[in-house]
């Protein structure tokens, strides 16, 4: 999921989320390009006057967009010119129409931000949305507009079910953002909301700054690919550098044999970002309990986790804890026998399992103990066999047609574009950016171009970094094969839930902590070897064994409770740090960060390491890193019961999952969501038994 707009609450709490389907390497420090400097929101330039240029497409679109935000003012001023003239219901209409303009002119100036080739169509979106973000920051607190709209009544005949929920979510937002407060208190939310903004774009800038590296004798990377090797050019001394990005860091923490090479790599990544992000922080800290006071509330996590389906601090800290205290043995069964491979590796006892040891020895003990090599399922996954995949799944189980269609109006020309029928009715149309290219987001994330509503179809996007095709074909791995899963989970999730008159409760639009569900669950779909065996063959169209799938299964199991346990640990880290008082005497939150991470970190700890500094999620997701674990656990629980009511495959159950879970959106709650599916309350049973296997 890409960053979701929050319409009324965008300054006083925005989220920001980035997803793929690797956790295990999400929250890694070295994390620069998940969070591209231009992906902050950039503050209003209020002193250039005159119309920037940003050549003829770019012109057009920002154009297009001033359009849009002048035809929102329009909108605002005619809702507040005549509250007395029209019916209540219209009122309701006008303020979604809107919420469509925003979210249409969002949807794609994220797009093009991020993905256009066109460099002055990126910095177009990059101006058009510093101008919606100040649109909105205005309208946030705007108190002649919550007036009309507070004064309409909740029961007014007219109103079905979801106007009534529409009215209630939008009068929710509004005082949320601080609109009921007496002007001074608005005056002082507008100041904090525009240093908090500032404070969030210097935190990610950091660390997106602070590229660390170290040069090293090419003797020291052994164990490394070749390809790697041949990949980093000898300077004149014949060192090679090596830099704490992606590319650099995983395969040398991976499969670099030199331990303090390992080492070395670990203590710069967990440095990043270190000092210059120490005061930067703090700063986010006591702003952020800054405005949740201005609020009205304790602390940041009690505003930020009020309409989340956790619903407030103390059930976020019982589910991160608890499920901790599940993992934590599976976790130290498996820190035993990581110790045990490396006595063996080392040839000495006193020695222990490091932090830096944590992706290079579990690598050993899967290939050893389940002879298992990831290279060997990668010719089942060609790229287009892979799509046809996922669309044989979803039309098997949700009854839908793909087509492939060709479209002018794509941002670029390798882009893929199919629509979407159920029952011979087009639903919607979709467009893959599959392979990277310059000045292309780096990771994989699906994007709403445009929400569908009642009466519109919806318009999704997947992009991704795919190896680009040779002679038109391209094979990867298990991880991007889960990986594309999860982002048509996300997908399949925008496309159904587009029969909703307003666009709040469109696609996406659910509770945050319930938006990884459909995702994670979709992933399901690739660990089965009967239903892998339905697409995944190789050049000679032979099917993927069973047995091979099998081992891949096993594998993977080693290492789950390492793995959660520490995603559990950054929850907790990311919740509790939230929880204390930064203004308090003797606070200081790298002690904190020690202090958590002794505890809870499967892995030993290091005063001279700096987490925080380089936790960009502490920004985005700030409090509320447990939402993927959340997430998960109830995508566990929905595995479950499918599984108990004809498995995945069974068109009975997976139609009213689509029709219960997925054509909601955000137009039920995550818990009703859970009870209609279900016919029960949310277990975590699933998840422990997941754990426990
Ligand atoms: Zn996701």
């Amino acid at each position: 999921m890409k960053k979701r707009l929050v319409i009324l609450t965008v300054l006083a709490g925005f989220f920001f989320a980035s997803c793929g389907s690797q956790p295990a390497k999400e929250e890694e420090p070295a994390k620069q390009s998940e969070t591209p400097a231009q992906e902050q929101v950039a503050q209003p330039e209020k002193t250039e006057e005159k119309a920037p240029d940003f050549g003829e497409k770019g012109n057009a679109f920002y154009k297009h967009c001033a359009d849009e935000f002048a035809a929102v003012k329009a909108i605002i001023a005619d809702i507040k010119a005549n509250p007395e003239g029209r019916k209540n219901i219209e009122k309701l209409q006008l303020f979604n129409n809107f919420e469509i303009k925003i979210e249409d002119a969002w949807g794609k100036i994220e797009i093009y931000e991020m993905n256009h080739p066109d460099e002055g169509m990126r910095n177009a979106a990059m101006a058009a949305e510093s101008e919606l973000m100040a649109i909105l920051s205005e309208i946030t607190l705007d108190a002649d507009l919550y007036k009309v709209m507070a004064a309409i009544p909740a029961d007014d005949p007219e109103f079905d079910a979801e106007d009534k929920r529409f009215l209630a979510d939008v009068i929710d937002d509004f005082k949320r953002s601080g609109v009921d407060k007496d002007e001074k208190t608005r005056e002082e939310i507008k100041k904090v909301n525009a240093e908090l903004v500032a404070i969030s774009q210097q935190f990610n800038a950091n660390i997106a700054s602070d590229r660390k590296s170290i040069k090293v004798a090419p003797e020291r990377l052994k164990g490394l690919p070749e390809d790697f090797i041949n990949g980093h050019a000898k300077d004149e001394n014949g060192m090679i550098t090596l830099t704490t990005d992606y590319p650099d860091y995983f395969p040398v923490m991976e499969s670099a044999d030199d331990e303090t090479l390992r080492k070395e790599m670990y203590f710069l990544a967990q440095n990043v970002a270190y000092p210059s992000n120490e005061e930067v922080f703090d700063k986010l800290l006591k702003g952020r309990k800054k405005l949740a006071n201005l609020l009205g509330y304790k602390n940041w996590p009690e505003y930020s986790e009020a309409k989340l389906m956790i619903g407030n601090p103390e059930n976020a800290e019982n589910f991160v804890k608890k499920i901790a205290a599940i993992s934590m043995p599976y976790a130290k069964k498996e820190a035993e026998i990581l110790l045990a491979k490396k006595k063996q590796l080392t040839g000495k006892d006193d020695v222990e399992v490091e932090p830096w040891d944590r992706f290079y020895i579990p690598r050993l003990v899967r290939m050893e103990k389940f002879s298992y090599d990831p290279e060997a399922v990668r010719p089942y996954f060609e790229i287009q066999k892979v799509l046809n995949g996922i669309f044989t799944v979803n039309s098997k189980i949700f009854g839908l047609e793909f087509k492939q269609i060709k479209r002018d109006d794509v941002w670029h020309e390798s882009i893929l574009s199919y629509d979407v029928y159920s029952n011979g009715e087009k639903i919607g149309t979709f467009d893959l950016d599959l392979y990277p290219r310059e000045n292309k987001y780096k990771h994989f994330a699906m994007f709403t171009n445009e929400q569908g509503i009642k009466g519109r179809l919806p318009r999704m996007a997947i992009v991704g970094n795919f190896p680009t095709p040779v002679n038109g074909k391209a094979y990867v791995g298990h991880d991007s094969v889960q990986t594309l899963f999860h982002e048509f989970g996300h997908l399949i999730h925008g496309i159904l839930a587009s029969g909703h008159k307003y666009i709040r409760f469109a696609g996406t639009n659910c509770q945050r902590d319930f938006v990884e569900t459909p995702s994670q669950f979709m992933e399901e779909y690739v660990w089965d070897a009967s239903i892998l065996q339905l697409w995944a063959t190789n050049d000679a169209g032979e099917p993927i064994p069973a047995e091979l799938v099998e081992k891949m299964r096993k594998s993977d199991e080693f290492g789950k409770g390492l793995h959660t346990s520490r995603q559990l640990y950054l929850a907790i880290l990311s919740l509790e740090v939230y929880l204390q008082d930064p203004d308090a005497e003797g606070f200081n939150h790298h002690a904190f960060e020690k202090k958590t991470e002794r505890e809870y970190s499967p892995w030993k700890t290091y005063e001279e390491t700096h987490q925080i500094e380089n936790f960009g999620h502490l920004d985005g997701y700030s409090s509320n890193y447990y939402t993927y674990m959340w997430s998960l656990s109830i995508a566990k629980d929905f595995y479950g019961y499918i599984m108990q009511n004809g498995g995945l495959m069974n068109t009975d159950v997976m139609g009213k999952y689509r029709d219960q879970v997925l054509k909601a959106g955000g137009a039920k709650d995550g818990m009703q969501m859970v009870r209609d599916f279900l016919g029960r309350e949310l277990s975590f049973e699933a998840f422990e038994k997941w754990l426990n296997q």
